[in-house]
């Protein structure tokens, strides 16, 4: 039976875990990252080839913390040799006076980044893939990109393990037992720390009701489209930028990469999905959400075959604010929760590792944690 003590153990090795790990690591701390699946597989909320990162956040706090997620991703890049974001830019599109643009062009001017103000002529000329009616206009945020997903993940999970971090997969928790020094239950073994990460994405509430802290998270499966193009190469990063839309009627966010992921064929997704359990995922539900990418691609991407010719799933993990939950546990304050990044926390991972690898250590986070407090929702545990 497997027995260890360690400075901190992280649950899950999803991108926010390893995350986590990596400044744990960096910080010198003996850390373990524990893991249900093998590692970099296709369970949970993590995986693919691409994610889009912008500074282009409606919200100040999510754009000033977007600043030092960059510099973040480019130590990374230094440190392991590798490209991990393709700097396309990415466009916002809305009607004019969008109060969702509106917010994003005043946190863009407030960081001083290069952002385009693009009237519908402008976005028309520049972008002829795209046709978007006569009232809609776009922000491009030049800092934004692609980020290279499955390469950050692995470039975390590299220096971790260089640092001297350990990572046990195939080996799902099965109890916390909090206390002063706080014991890990496995299907292996056991594990003691002085804190506890848990990191561990849609099963989040799952994981902490025992600890009676219930989230009120809402679990999504999202279905990833992507389309081909008609005339090869017309969509690649070099002419389409990443891109987000706030405003489709019926009501809903999509949003969508250039051809990357693979080749020839861009990914497009809408922002929900049907809800589901992460443990019964596979369900064969929610066509409706592939026919609402498909009649939006007909209208707005007349360069793409509107028919999906691959699909992908992916989960969501939402709050009811689409704000994070990253907080001590209300009662076991050396157990801390890193969860529901709402379908956009990718991007802002750095941040949250660096952030939650403070918050294990007995530090105080430099960022404003406040949106992120379990204590805005009315929790079992925070009554
Ligand atoms: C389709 C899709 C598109 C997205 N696009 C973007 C984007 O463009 N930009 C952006 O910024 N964000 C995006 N996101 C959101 C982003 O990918 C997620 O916020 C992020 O990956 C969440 O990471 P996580 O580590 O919290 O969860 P996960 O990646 O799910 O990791 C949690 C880990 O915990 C493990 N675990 C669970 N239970 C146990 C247990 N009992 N024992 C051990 N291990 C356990 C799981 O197996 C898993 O590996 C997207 C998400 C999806 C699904």
């Amino acid at each position: 039976m497997a027995e260890g003590v360690y400075d901190v153990i992280v649950i899950g090795s999803g991108v926010m875990g390893s995350s986590t790990a990596y400044s744990l690591a960096k910080k010198g701390k003996k850390t373990l990252i524990l893991e249900q699946f093998p590692v970099l597989h296709s369970r949970g909320s993590s995986h693919g080839l691409s994610r889009i990162t912008r500074l282009a956040y409606g919200v100040q706090h999510y754009t000033d913390k977007m600043v030092d997620a960059f510099k973040m991703l480019a130590e990374l890049e230094r440190e392991t040799g590798t490209e991990l974001l393709i700097n396309c830019g990415t466009l916002s599109i809305g009607p004019e006076n969008d109060e969702f643009l509106r917010d994003v062009e005043k946190a863009l001017t407030n960081v001083g980044a290069a952002v385009d103000v693009l009237t519908h002529e402008q976005l028309r000329r520049r972008y002829p893939m795209l046709s978007y009616p006569h009232n809609y206009v776009g922000l491009l945020d030049h800092k934004g990109g692609l980020l290279k997903a499955d390469c950050i993940l692995r470039a975390l999970q590299t220096v971790f393990r260089q640092r001297g971090g350990e990572i046990r997969d195939c080996e799902p928790v099965t109890a916390i037992h909090p206390g002063s020094t706080v014991t890990v239950t496995t299907s292996k073994g056991t594990y003691r720390a002085a804190s506890v990460v848990v990191a561990v994405g849609s099963w989040a509430d799952k994981m902490l009701r025992p600890l009676g802290l219930s989230l009120p998270v809402k679990i999504q499966r999202v279905t990833v489209c992507y389309c081909k193009e008609l005339h090869p190469g017309s969509h690649s990063a070099q002419q389409l930028p990443c891109f987000i839309e706030h405003s489709g009627s019926p009501p809903y966010d999509i949003w969508g990469l250039p051809s990357y992921e693979y080749p020839g064929y861009a990914k497009i997704a809408l922002h929900t999905g049907p809800e589901i359990s992460p443990d019964t995922r596979d369900q064969p539900d929610g066509k409706w959400v592939t026919d609402r990418v498909t009649a939006y691609v007909k209208e707005h991407f007349p360069g793409l075959e509107s028919t999906p010719s691959i699909t992908e799933q992916c989960i969501y993990t939402m709050t009811p604010d689409e704000d994070f939950i990253i907080d001590y546990h209300p009662q076991h304050h050396n157990i801390i929760v890193a969860a529901g990044f709402s379908g956009h926390g990718f991007k802002l991972a750095p941040v949250v590792g660096e952030a939650v690898s403070d918050m294990a250590t007995g530090r105080v986070p430099k960022y404003d944690m406040k949106p992120f407090m379990i204590t805005r929702f009315k929790t079992e545990a925070s009554q």
